[in-house]
């Protein structure tokens, strides 16, 4: 008989989590006016919020910790993570960041100007929340497939060609500072962008003569499935695959709270010296001297060895076969999930999930509170409230897909977790039909409101 999969990792350290009653549940999603970020996280048994900065970290990250080099100018951490940088992505000019969002406020500040237009592939929140912050718009060009829940397209990440080439050809080489992939596209549902789709996006770009960004917070899951599902590349390993990806990109966005497997820090590295020169500028005003931006020496270090353990052996094997244990047994159960399953995460298609509730009572959220009323599990929209409304028009802005994301910390939870989020969903799906309600806005924040919603029963 063939020995079965296990993981490649042991565990040195454990944390205890707390089962609570439905009852006590029900008080405090009360208390927290219905928004799951309300939540303190002693109330809540299995946390699958995000899988950002959310990790464990390794042996040697921690290791590392111990050797990191405080110094405020020219520590040896940096030029670790430095190096690092290059041996992986390419790029000379590296400057680190507290988080992602950190490294598109400082490129976007050289490069984005109001009025302007920045295609992608369903920019992620914080993306497009620091495009529109400069009164400039984010176009989104991922192809129409993504939006079927239940196609099998092995990349639904991919820019649509013909919509991004309209986008290029109908502006002037002005009004479109660069261009936005995301690896793997987090706002679709964790799906990945093709080796072919990133060339042709190159040549549309080259075309035109405007620079491409690659938002790189996934970008090792992203290999893992070129090496998985695209043809010619499964004999090739994931550090090939990310060294060819990168060639076609001017230069990368990175929170490392994901695929660096830390708990806080962010990449901004590229090839042009002159934005480079021009950003140091802003990274010294908002972030931090060159030298350290938003990090830690410490942090920087286990930064360094994330980037090294995340696209060398089994890590990654690991890592989406727990991800797509949970997928694979909400299928079996008939529940609808964005399909094929995508890397960091599995979506569930709320809409179809519970058809009942209008769209304006918040299908998603609505499914991601029973989930939590249900099994303690706290689960985030990807949704109506995350879309927000519409800069000039002020009007809701109903995105096509209303998902719950269950997002999985890496090297966190064991697959017994897995199992009771899955029981838990199973559970809500056999009685769907008796939840007829949703919920309403009490109050909201003018940007990013998902976070500070407050929300009551409808
Ligand atoms: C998380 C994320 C960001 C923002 O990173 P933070 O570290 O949360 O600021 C940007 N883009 C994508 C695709 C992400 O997943």
């Amino acid at each position: 008989m063939d020995l079965p999969f296990a993981e490649n990792y042991k565990i040195k350290m454990v944390e205890p989590i707390y089962q609570s009653t439905r009852k006590q549940r029900e008080k405090w999603i009360d208390e927290a006016h219905y928004n799951l970020f309300n939540l303190r996280s002693d109330q809540v048994f299995i946390d699958l919020l995000t899988d950002s900065g959310t990790g464990a970290m390794s042996d040697r990250q921690w290791g590392a910790l111990m050797t990191g080099d405080e110094s405020y100018a020219g520590s040896s951490s940096f030029h670790h993570l430095k190096d690092k940088v290059k041996e992986i992505f390419g790029f000379d000019y590296f400057l680190p960041v507290h988080q992602g969002r950190a490294a598109e406020n400082v490129l976007f500040s050289v490069l984005v100007k109001e009025g302007q237009v920045v295609p992608g592939n369903s920019h992620f929140d914080t993306t497009k929340g620091h495009i529109e912050f400069r009164k400039a718009k984010a176009i989104d060009c991922t192809i129409d497939e993504a939006f079927d829940t239940n196609g099998g397209h092995p990349f639904k990440g991919n820019i649509d060609i013909e919509k991004l080439t309209n986008v290029l050809e109908s502006h002037t080489k002005e009004q479109i500072p660069l261009i936005i992939v995301t690896l793997t596209c987090n706002s679709s549902g964790g799906q990945p962008v093709s080796m072919k789709n990133i060339k042709q996006i190159r040549a549309a770009a080259d075309q035109y003569g405007i620079p491409v960004i690659f938002d790189s917070a996934r970008f090792a899951e992203n290999a893992w499935f070129i090496q998985n599902r695209e043809e010619g590349y499964a004999n090739k390993s994931i550090r090939e695959i990310v060294a060819e990806m990168y060639q076609y990109a001017d230069g990368m966005t990175m929170s490392s709270k994901k695929d660096g497997i830390v708990n806080i820090g962010g990449i901004l590295a590229m090839r042009n010296e002159n934005w480079y020169k021009q950003a140091m500028v802003f990274n010294i005003m908002y972030e931090g001297f060159n030298t350290y931006g938003g990090m830690a020496g410490r942090d920087m270090n286990a930064l360094a060895v994330g980037l090294d353990e995340v696209t060398n052996g089994d890590y990654l094997e690991n890592r989406i076969r727990q991800v797509h244990y949970l997928g694979n047994q909400l299928i079996d159960a008939g529940i609808p999930v964005q399909k094929p399953l995508g890397g960091h995460a599995v979506f569930v298609d709320a809409k179809s999930f519970l058809p009942r509730i209008p769209k304006e009572e918040y299908v998603a959220q609505t499914l991601a509170i029973e989930l939590y009323l249900e099994a303690g599990v706290r689960g985030v929209e990807v949704g109506t409230l995350l879309a927000d409304r519409d800069p000039e028009t002020k009007q809701n802005r109903y995105p096509k897909l209303e998902f719950l994301r269950l997002a999985i910390p890496r090297r966190t939870y064991t697959n017994n977790h897995m199992d009771v989020v899955a029981t838990g969903l199973m559970n809500i799906f056999e009685r769907r039909n008796s939840i007829q309600s949703g919920f309403q806005i009490v109050e909201e924040a003018p940007i990013m409101r998902h976070f500070t919603v407050k929300l009551k029963q409808k």
